[in-house]
């Protein structure tokens, strides 16, 4: 078990950093924990942003995180430096150096930085134009439409500007989907899924425009946002844009400290990123052995499973220090889970589990894509990696399950409904 003096610091207020504190605490480790954290918002919970708090349904009061244990996360026994951006890393003198120059010294360290949104280029500047990340984004989003924005424009059809997009539809404004590519996460999730997905838009009368790329953004005199100009010549009046075209993992501030950085921060399979520092949540990208392939995964439920994978083989790593590289007395054991994702759009719950990407064989085994409500697999050789969902949460759990078991593809065609199996 830890000695009190030892001190241990995580960086990121947020899903994955938390859930490293609680799993600590969980653990017994009894030293100091400081969480630095650059938003001022106590640690909130993203998700209902784009649905329930966007739709107006939800009060912010819903959002803190909170922690299984009596009393919440303030019997976690943590020092918040929240509204406090960790700019550097030393890590020979092993302290986390802040924007006024101070440093933090620790024993370990969990990062957990998440991810920023990729911003539309020549959009600074000009109101009305938004990404959807933080509560505060979300709030100035919301104030918008409360204010009677009327025509939004979302630019990128992934999972936040698709949810946007139909939270948006609901409270009854007119709105249009620009996606660069063909078919809406085409690449993720093959093409007749995405296309799935367009289609549920348009029944709810959203403007969907595929292979649309943005030229530019044109603003009044005001500086306010009037019309989104398209590379083949037309434009789209706006007077709310949000941009949903992706993000990129938050590792500036790890830049020249030795870290391997690589499209986030690369961990070991153990989620280990040098000696004494671990790595958790959208920041973080380590080898699955389980898809053979480095993973880097922006799901809630990833932030969860990794924060606690992340703290435990932290104390494991302590612990061996403090046995002066004796023995752990906790075996590292690899993270190796399979993904799981949900998206809330209109009244259909979308539902992935595993990998998606890079299948040879795409086949819906449940239901049809005509009534969306419907499970489809994904081959990779011969074997089951991947099942998407829509309103079918019990057939996806199964197929998860079979996953999870690195059950082959023949196994899950045949557990399948029979007309499913040809
Ligand atoms: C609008 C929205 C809806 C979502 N909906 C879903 C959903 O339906 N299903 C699903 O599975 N997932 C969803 N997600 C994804 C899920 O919320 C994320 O995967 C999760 O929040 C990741 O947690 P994290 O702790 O790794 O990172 P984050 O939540 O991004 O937290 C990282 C924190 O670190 C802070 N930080 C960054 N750099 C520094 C620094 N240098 N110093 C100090 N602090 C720093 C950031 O400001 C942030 O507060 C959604 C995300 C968003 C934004």
């Amino acid at each position: 078990m830890s000695a009190r003096s030892q001190a241990i610091v995580v960086v990121g207020a947020s899903l994955a950093g938390v859930r490293a504190a609680e799993e600590l605490r969980g653990e017994g480790f009894d030293g100091s924990i400081t969480v630095v954290g650059d938003e001022v918002h106590a640690p909130y919970d993203r998700p209902p942003l784009s649905k329930q708090v966007l739709a107006g349904h939800w009060d912010i009061d819903r959002l803190p995180l909170t922690a299984g244990v009596d009393g919440g996360i303030d019997a976690l026994d943590l020092e918040w430096r929240l509204g406090t951006l960790a700019t550097g890393l030393d890590l020979d003198a092993r302290q986390v150096i802040l924007a006024d120059a101070e440093r933090l010294g620790f024993d370990g360290l969990v990062i957990a930085t998440g991810a920023t949104p990729r911003r539309l280029p020549g959009s600074e500047g000009l109101s009305g134009v938004h990404t959807l990340r933080t509560l505060d984004d979300c709030l100035a989003v919301r104030a918008e439409v409360d204010a009677g924005a009327r025509r939004l424009v979302v630019v990128g059809a992934g999972f936040i500007g698709a949810e946007v997009a139909a939270t948006c539809r609901t409270r009854g404004l007119d709105v249009t989907i620009l996606e660069a590519l063909p078919v809406p996460l085409g690449q993720a999730l093959g093409e007749e899924m995405g296309s799935v997905l367009a289609d549920l838009h348009r029944d709810h009368g959203v403007d969907v425009r595929l292979g649309t790329a943005v030229a530019g953004l044109d603003g009044g005199g005001d500086g306010r946002v009037e019309r989104v100009r398209l590379a083949d010549g037309a434009a789209i009046e706006a007077d709310l844009v949000v941009v949903g075209i992706g993000v990129v993992p938050n590792t500036g501030w790890l830049e020249g400290s030795g870290l391997t950085l690589d499209d986030g921060v690369v961990c070991d399979a153990t989620t280990l990123a040098a000696p004494g520092v671990v790595g958790a949540g959208d920041v973080a990208r380590w080898p699955s052995r389980r898809f053979g392939e480095l993973l880097r995964v922006e799901h809630w439920d990833n932030a969860i499973a990794m924060g606690a994978h992340a703290a435990r083989r932290l104390l494991a790593w302590l612990d061996a220090e403090q046995a002066n590289g004796g023995r752990a007395s906790r075996e590292p054991e690899p993270y190796d889970p399979v993904p799981w994702f949900w998206s809330d759009q209109y009244d259909r719950k979308i539902q992935l589990a595993g990998r998606s990407a890079g299948a040879d064989e795409v086949r819906v085994v449940d239901g049809s894509t005509g009534e969306r409500r419907f499970v489809a697999l994904y081959r990779r050789g011969d074997r089951l990696v991947g099942a998407l969902a829509m309103n079918r949460p019990r057939q996806l759990l199964a197929f998860q399950r079979l996953i999870d078991r690195g059950a082959s593809w023949a196994e899950a065609i045949g557990s399948a409904d029979p007309s499913a199996r040809s």
